[in-house]
Parts: C-alpha cells; structure tokens; sequence
C-alpha cells in the first residue's frame, strides 16, 4: 500500500503528532503480561480515503495485537452467515456503561453488546466453521480481507492470554448458562484469544476502517467484504459501544464511530470520508488509548468528521 507522502493530509497527521506526543499520563495495559513491554513513547497515525488513498505518521510500521478492534469485524462476519435478527437472539445492542471486562448479562440472558467481552465471546461462538482452527482460519481471512492484505497471528500474544484469560472463560460459561453462547466455551474463548492477538499496524486499522466507511468495500483492493447493510449495522453498534465505558463522552467530543483496544489502537471510520487508525499504548482510566483519543478529538474538530455534521 503506497502512502502518500507529499499530502497536506500528512502535515496534518504530523502537527497531531507532535501536538500529543508530549501527554504522558495512562498506563500501558499489563493484564495480558505480554502487552505489559509495549513503547509508551511509540505514537502511529494513518488515514484511509473512502477513495483508497493511504497518509500516515509517526510510528506507521509498528506491529501491535489488533485486540478488542476486533470485535466489530467478527460482529459483521455474524450477521452476513446468520442475519441481523439471529445474532441479536444471542446478544444485545445496549451500550452497557461497563468496563470491557464486566460481568454484564440482560434479563434475556444475552451479554449487553458485541463490543464488550462477554457479547465479542458470544459473537465469536456463532461464527461457522469447521472445527476450532477452521473458524479461526475463515476470521483470519475475514480480517485480512478488511485490511487488504494477511494478517498473521503473535502467537506469544496469544498464549499469554491464553495462559490467564480466566475471566474471560468465566463470561463464556455465564453465556452458555444463559443459553446464547454456541457450542464449546473453551473452544470459542480460544478462538477470540487467537481473534485479539492478530497483529496489526496503524495503516491495517484504517484500511478496516475505511472498509466499514466505505460501505463494506475494500477502498485499497476493491474488494466487497461485507454488504452495505452489515457495514452500517456495525458502524451502529460501534457508535453507540465502541469505546468501553466512555462511548457517551466519544459521541460528544469524536462523534465517529470507533472501536479501541488494551494494546492502545484505536480504530475510527466517518462513513463516506475515512478511515483512521491511531496507536499509542498508555491507557485511560477506561481503558481508551489517551494520546489516540486526544489525536481523533483533534481530527474530528480539524476535518469535521462528526456524525452529526449539521450542512
Ligand atoms: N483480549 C483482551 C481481553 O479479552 C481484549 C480486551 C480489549 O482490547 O478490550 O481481555
């Protein structure tokens, strides 16, 4: 993927750059020991046109675990194999004002949203395919038709969460008490360990992105990946419960709807503009990456890119 380096997109991704660069405060996320080396100081930014072209900044090559960014795109692979109405049997649509983690069941049994863990379990368990590795393959190549291009899995990443996702089985297994989750919980946990630690770069994020934005088709490829419907379907789901408990205040201040993860990405697509995909591993108390946040909150504010853009 050529990037365009002469671009007055790149000043500006530039200027955001040094403008966030110097915020020091968050931590970088330890739960998962292997996230716990990350570069505070690493800072990547990439833009996405809704024509295909690529601008990018800061640490563009670096390689981090695609994580919780994940979710909205195993969401969209749900509903093209099963529908809209089948996968919301199994879980909810409500923003669920909780960490990502949370132990978060509605009185149907479903987890609240496809975003927060329990709901990302669930969504992975109706994924088809045969066999554990089967389903994993076709997520695997599901993701890297979004990026346009193989998307390969940190093993290290994986087998460390692996070794002590305990709560995350926890939220499979309340899942299949509630009847939603499909098949084996240890299977499906494994699987969305494996989903989390594909590794990425701020310029796969925004090809994501941009996909989304751009209705479902791979705006770099060509490619269609997934239908307008469930490109919007998930851009929904994303705007109401992208940004773990802070999806309110990212409304107010961002208004594009994003998806962050632990590793400090976040991935954000204004439908028809761009895709943009952000990296820089200090966390907010909520989890969102704090430079990541600041630079998107510029980003809106200097393109206006906000949803609710009044003409
Ligand atoms: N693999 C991480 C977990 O399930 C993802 C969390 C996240 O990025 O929000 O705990």
């Amino acid at each position: 993927r050529a990037t365009d380096e002469q671009s007055p997109v790149v000043t500006v991704l530039e200027r955001i750059r040094d403008e966030v660069a110097p915020r020091h405060e968050g931590r970088v996320a330890d739960f998962i020991p292997e996230l716990a080396g990350a570069d505070p100081d690493a800072f990547g930014i990439a833009a996405v046109s809704a024509h295909g072209r690529c601008y990018s900044a800061g640490d563009d090559a670096a390689a981090f675990t695609v994580q919780s960014m994940s979710k909205p795109f195993v969401y969209a692979m749900a509903i093209e194999e099963r529908g809209l109405d089948d996968v919301h049997q199994h879980v909810g649509a409500e923003p669920s004002g909780e960490p990502f983690n949370a132990i978060s069941l509605d009185e149907l049994g479903r987890p609240e949203n496809p975003m927060i863990n329990a709901g990302a379990i669930v969504t992975t368990s109706l994924v088809h395919g045969a066999g554990p590795d089967g389903r994993f393959e076709r997520i695997r190549t599901a993701l890297s038709s979004f990026a346009g291009r193989s998307l390969s899995l940190d093993e290290d990443v994986y087998l460390s969460e692996a070794e002590t996702g305990h709560r995350n089985r926890a939220l499979g297994y309340l899942s299949l008490a509630g009847g939603v989750l499909e098949g084996s919980v240890e299977e499906a946990v494994q699987d969305y360990f494996r989903q989390c630690a594909l590794s990425v770069t701020v310029l796969d994020l925004a090809v994501m992105a941009a996909t989304l934005a751009s209705g479902g088709v791979n705006p770099v490829t060509g490619e269609r990946v997934v239908s307008r419907r469930t490109a919007r379907h998930t851009l929904s789901v994303m705007s109401s419960c992208g940004m773990y408990d802070r999806a309110g205040e990212w409304a107010l201040r961002v208004g594009i709807p994003a998806k962050s993860g632990v590793s400090g990405g976040i991935l954000a697509a204004a439908p028809g503009s761009f895709g943009v995909g952000v990296f820089s591993p200090p966390l907010d108390g909520a989890g969102n990456s704090v430079r990541g946040v600041a630079a998107l909150e510029r980003l809106s504010e200097d393109y206006d890119l906000h949803m609710l853009r009044i003409p």
